[in-house]
């Protein structure tokens, strides 16, 4: 029989690569979009990998109780990926309140929808490894204890114990992945990675002179979002529910990785790179290191693809990408 999965967020970076994951695997695929990004390039990240007429969406909000349900009831999915956020850090300062809503409450919506209409299927809750903040060990494990530094952390924090307690209180097959940075060239520009994989590619293409970023000294844990969204795919396919952190081992400064991709294009960084003060954090997440032991012994899950690996691939894209735009704007001109 074919398996149904209905994914929240999948017109994002990491709804795109799982939807073309679960396609793969021969998955019937549902979305769910807010009506107000319905049209027009709401689904530009499912057009890029073509599968914008493989999935079906539909129409529901993540603070709309009675939509959820509605579209679980006729769905009926076996399993169901919670990966609708309100996602960039930075904003959660100017809208918490709407961060809250969307980012935790939106987590016990989606429950609630489950637990009355499809209680047996399988629930993935997006983590994030912004929870760890400010770090109380120096690599981040599944036990290592919280301490959120915005709050898009602290909503992050609510979904991903509301997701341990519906496991815990109702039997229900939940799982938390706490994922560390995952990018790609389907990133949004206002990620750090894909706003330097852009810049670099229009100094590169003599669309722009300068970069000008906040806090280069902080360090991620980076990887990429296609090989992410495997381990939670396998997450939903145990036994039970778990949590697990989704991660490279590896950390790089946001300095180091901006210079692999002027490198990359074969640019001096010190003649581009500018330090704008005006873009630091109220309060800043210094380092993230995670430890995927624990996916790697049950999951058999292993990051695949080095950080120079995937800063490369998003400069290639970003230069054709401003390479079809330029050749297009020419022809109108
Ligand atoms: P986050 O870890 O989810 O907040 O992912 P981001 O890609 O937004 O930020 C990663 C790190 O890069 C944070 O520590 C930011 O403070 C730092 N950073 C430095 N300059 C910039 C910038 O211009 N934009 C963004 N988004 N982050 C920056």
């Amino acid at each position: 029989m074919t398996k149904k999965a209905l994914i929240t967020g999948i017109t994002g970076q990491d709804g795109a690569y799982l939807s073309q994951l679960l396609l793969e695997k021969g998955y019937e695929v549902h979305g769910v979009v807010r009506r107000s990004s319905h049209h027009g390039v709401a689904d530009h990240r499912l057009r890029w990998l073509r599968i914008e007429n493989d999935v079906i969406l539909h129409d529901a909000n993540m603070v709309d109780l009675s939509s959820l349900i509605r579209v679980v009831q006729e769905v009926q999915p076996d399993e169901v990926y919670n990966l609708a956020a309100q996602s960039f850090v930075a904003s959660s300062w100017n809208q918490p309140l709407l961060t809250c809503q969307i980012t935790a409450e939106g987590v016990t919506m989606m429950l609630e929808a489950l637990r009355v209409a499809a209680p047996d299927a399988h629930f993935y809750q997006a983590s994030s490894s912004e929870m760890y903040g400010l770090i109380q060990q120096a690599h981040q494990s599944e036990t290592t204890p919280f301490y959120p530094r915005s709050p898009y952390a602290v909503a992050k924090l609510y979904g991903h114990w509301i997701t341990v307690n519906y496991r815990e209180s109702f039997g229900m097959h939940t799982s938390s992945g706490i994922l560390f940075n995952h990018e790609s060239p389907l990133r949004g520009v206002e990620f750090v990675t894909r706003k330097v994989t852009d810049s670099v590619a229009r100094i590169k293409l003599g669309l722009a002179k300068e970069l000008r970023l906040g806090n280069i000294d902080a360090k991620r844990d980076w990887g990429h979002a296609r090989d992410y969204v495997k381990a939670m795919w396998l997450m939903l396919q145990q036994e039970s529910g778990d949590d697990y952190v989704v991660a490279t081992g590896r950390t790089t400064s946001v300095r180091d990785m901006c210079e692999i991709a002027f490198k990359h294009v074969g640019l001096d960084m010190e003649r581009y790179l500018i330090v704008d003060p005006k873009l630091f954090r109220p309060a800043e997440v210094d380092v993230l290191l995670g430890d995927p032991a624990k996916a790697k012994r049950v999951l058999g899950w292993e990051a695949e693809t080095t950080l120079e690996q995937m800063i490369c691939e998003m400069v290639d894209a970003d230069l054709d990408r401003l390479a079809v735009k330029a050749a297009t704007s020419r022809a109108y001109a």
